[in-house]
């Protein structure tokens, strides 16, 4: 007992895996002074049970990379830490049964590529000579994935474990937190033996960790979003064939993934190994007749194979030998989901020094890359990658437990679905919706969701097809492309109207407020009256994010941002408070209505609006519309003459009808984000994100490195600038085909890879598919002629000069 630590730098909660892998990417780091706690033995939550599959495949850049990262470390770990490991190498083909699927296939094939992964499609031909043993009817195609494979998930935790161990951190066993208490700017972890005092906290808890989420709620956090589901795979007895065929070639068949039947089927010694993704899916512990118990370590759920027979079927029919032997073993436990099925890893939303890495659905395969994000993020304050995909502060207040358990269920049932441009998924809706919503809906929107908020992404007439079968194509057109179309030209030539409730809206106040965000962002402060765009870097000099701010007197400022970004964004300002000023969030409390084209001012005044219409771009002002106050700013992401109208909840229907009245055409996100693109502006988390600098993003003129003050990343930028950027911002356009070019499609140039997209789409004004995204510096010259692979075709494209592709000037804007 007098061994056990009562101090370390970071303890973390929860033995499986991840927690394991983080303890040993911080020991890895030099922070070995870090201590785990186990409640039983490691791997007692769903980690023993794991099938073990450990895919590189993924459609999100982020994912991908921290799949990549942890086959790497995993090829490498028996070695390293001397610790026997059945890890088998045996790649892995993925099944295609549509053309969408194949397209699909080819950007991760695209991706993995150009992350050096050998990715390759796979011809139905071709399949036989490495899976003899399937049928391939029924088929379009597929992916050839060679470093795919199978690890045993408990000797991984061990081999982890062990290294971690040699390095100096220490692992509590059969030691359960029990709670957490705040001393100033430490932690106390409580345990049965003992409290530990410490920096930083991570919960690491698995399908627990929503439990865990609850003792910091005292300290400012929240409800964690997750669900746990039920997950099963069987094992088969011996089959004689396999076992003959893998003696006679010294090797395992490759794992099959049918991904539009939904399973992945895999040798497993001598038998086979069979786990669907079923529709029917079943979540657990979400009723109050069957709560979670205090302790399930090592157990499992009651086999229900009954759920699966219709998977079982159909992967009977593709690989006949699996129905000449019976069920072995059957294996259903608990698998924590995230609404989105990513799981959790970074800072814990409003809580100082916490952080999380809990609710993996694929945490075998994702756990390397996971330990390597989490230590990041702990010892440098900031991750190698852009890891928002995964960021807990993606989720605000609009997660509850009914929400969760709807978006799990799809999800899970929908695990290996595509994920289509235009096509939104219907679970867990209606979470937060504008003060027009009934009027949007009435005026024909169809919707999608924004950090919770339903705005319309486009309008339907009434005889449109709406349906979600409409959606299912990587294809630009569809049901929307001619609203599409409409929308814009109605904002070019006359005057449209976008409601766009869920503003991110931060009031920021106080003496030295000022002095404050100058020591923050990267550029200047706008004069009062006015407004301007803001970029706040971290300390390598890449984009964290990019705010409007208002600025109604010397020390008082409204800061406007991306619904997704609110609770990230918040987090960026927060330090504010420590420095005695006022930050308050108004998200909730306001609306936006954009109103834009350049018949605007002409609207605007037939309302009789009380402002001065005369006053310039990137002005803002108190003023009254239809007998209405609000505050009009004379801004437009359209890139139009036009004004943001914002006002109090209440007073949106009034304005709203009065605006539709005086003639505005409502328009919908679809229709902004063809506006925006044509005029270079940025998305964050696209095209802005910590994959980026200021510089290499082009937006040096947001950046001052003569003003007095030091900002994060001023000395990086610093730097960069004298050695010169490697990458730099273009825009391009692009002779492309049935679709646009989709986030970090791979950019060509004499038959190399020479940078990637950020963001696509088809410009309406300039009729030309558009792609913003980043360059090798020498090639980021306008005239310069590329290939973009979208979705597997070679499209030419040309790199643009650096100015908008309409209205070059701005003229519009500033009419
Ligand atoms: C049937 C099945 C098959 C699967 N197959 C695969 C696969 O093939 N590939 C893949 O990548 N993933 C797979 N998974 C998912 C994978 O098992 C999980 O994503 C992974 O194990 C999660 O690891 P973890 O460390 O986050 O959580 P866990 O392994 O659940 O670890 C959390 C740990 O926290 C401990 N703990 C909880 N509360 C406390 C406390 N208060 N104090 C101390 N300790 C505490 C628990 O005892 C537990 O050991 C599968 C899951 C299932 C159910």
């Amino acid at each position: 007992m007098s061994n056990f630590p009562s101090t370390a730098r970071v303890v973390i909660i929860g033995g499986g895996v991840v927690g394991v892998s983080s303890l040993y990417h911080l020991a890895k780091a030099g922070w070995t002074d870090c201590v785990l706690l186990e409640k039983n033995e490691l791997t007692a939550g769903s980690t023993w049970h794991a099938a073990g599959n450990c895919p590189n495949f993924s459609t999100s850049w982020a994912i991908m990379n921290m799949q990549r990262y942890s086959l790497d470390l995993y090829a490498g770990l028996e070695k390293e830490v001397d610790y026997p490991m059945n890890y088998h190498v045996t790649g892995s083909i993925r099944l295609a049964h549509s053309k969408e699927r194949m397209q699909e296939f080819e950007r991760a094939r695209s991706m993995g590529n150009y992350q050096g992964l050998d990715l390759e499609m796979m011809a139905v031909s071709d399949m036989k000579d490495r899976y003899p043993f399937m049928e391939t009817h029924d088929l379009e195609g597929g992916l050839w994935d060679p470093a795919d494979g199978d690890i045993d998930p408990a000797q991984l935790t061990q081999a982890l474990a062990k290294g971690a161990r040699e390095m100096g951190a220490r692992i509590e066993r059969f030691c359960p937190a029990t709670g957490v208490t705040r001393d100033g700017a430490e932690w106390i972890v409580h345990t049965d033996k003992g409290d530990i005092r410490c920096e930083y906290v991570v919960n690491a808890a698995g399908y627990y960790a929503q439990r865990v989420a609850e003792w910091f709620k005292p300290y400012g956090g929240r409800t964690l979003p997750m669900t746990v589901m039920s997950h099963q795979y069987f094992l088969t007895e011996e089959i004689p064939e396999l076992a003959a065929w893998t003696k006679e070639n010294g090797r395992k068949v490759p794992l099959l993934r049918d991904v539009d039947t939904s399973y992945y089927l895999r040798q497993d010694k001598n038998g086979l190994n069979l786990g669907p993704y079923e529709r029917n899916c079943k979540a657990h512990w979400v009723t109050p007749q069957d709560p979670m118990p205090e302790d399930f370590s090592f157990q499992l759920y009651p086999d229900d194979l009954e759920r699966l027979e219709w998977y079982i079927e159909d992967a009977m029919a593709r690989v006949p030998m699996l129905g000449t032997s019976g069920v072995g073993r059957v294996i259903n436990g608990p698998i924590p989901y995230a609404p989105d099925g990513l799981p959790l890893i970074g800072p814990m939303p409003g809580v100082p020094n916490a952080f999380e890495a809990c609710v993996f659905t694929f945490g075998i395969t994702q756990g390397g890359g996971a330990g390597k994000v989490l230590a990041e993020w702990i010892t440098e304050g900031q991750t190698e990658w852009d890891m928002w995909a995964v960021d807990p502060r993606r989720y605000t207040d609009y997660t509850d437990q009914d929400f969760c358990d709807q978006k799990a269920m799809e999800t899970y049932g929908h695990e290996y679905a595509m994920h289509f441009p235009h096509h939104v998924w219907p679970a867990g809706r209606d979470r937060k919706l504008s003060p027009v919503h009934d009027k949007i809906l009435a005026a024909g929107g169809q919707m999608g969701t924004f950090n919770g908020w339903e705005r319309a992404n486009w309008f339907a007439k009434p005889d449109d097809d709406t349906s979600e079968e409409s959606t299912q194509t990587w294809d630009r057109n569809g049901p929307w492309a001619v609203r599409v179309k409409e929308e814009v030209e109605a904002v070019r030539d006359g005057v449209g109207v976008l409601d766009l409730p869920g503003f991110s809206r931060f009031n920021l106040s106080g003496e030295g407020a000022a002095e404050w965000l100058r020591g923050r962002i990267t550029g200047g402060l706008p004069k009062v009256g006015r407004m301007n765009l803001a970029y706040f870097g971290d300390d390598r000099g890449r984009i964290l994010t990019e705010m409007s701010i208002l600025r109604h007197g010397e020390d008082h400022f409204t800061l406007i941002t991306a619904a997704t970004a609110q609770w990230h964004d918040f987090d960026v300002l927060r330090p504010a408070r420590d420095a005695g000023l006022t930050l308050t969030d108004h998200t909730t409390e306001y609306s936006t209505l954009i109103v834009t084209g350049p018949q605007s001012r002409a609207l605007f005044e037939a309302l009789e609006t009380k402002a001065d219409l005369s006053l310039g771009w990137l002005t803002h002002q108190a003023a009254e519309v239809a007998g209405k106050p609000c505050a009009l700013a004379r801004v437009s992401f359209a890139g139009e003459l036009g004004w943001e109208i914002h006002a109090a909840n209440a007073d949106i229907p009034a304005l709203y009808d009065a605006v539709i009245g005086a003639g505005a055409k409502p328009f919908g996100m679809f229709a902004l984000n063809s506006m925006r693109i044509e005029k270079g502006y940025r998305a964050w988390k696209g095209d802005l994100s910590t994959d980026y600098t200021l510089l290499e993003g082009g937006l040096d003129r947001f950046v001052k490195l003569d003003k007095p003050q030091d900002f994060p990343g001023k000395a990086s930028m610093q730097l960069e600038k004298q050695a010169g950027s490697k990458k730099r911002f273009v825009i391009m356009t692009v002779d492309a085909g049935d679709q646009d070019a989709p986030y970090m499609s791979t950019v060509w140039h004499d038959g190399a890879v020479v940078g990637e997209t950020t963001s696509g789409d088809w410009g309406y004004r300039v009729n030309s598919s558009v792609a913003l995204g980043m360059l090798r510096a020498d090639l980021a010259v306008p005239g310069t002629e590329v290939e973009i692979d979208i979705f597997g075709k070679m499209c030419k494209a040309t790199v643009q000069p650096d100015q908008p592709l309409w209205d070059p000037q701005n003229e519009r804007i500033r009419a």
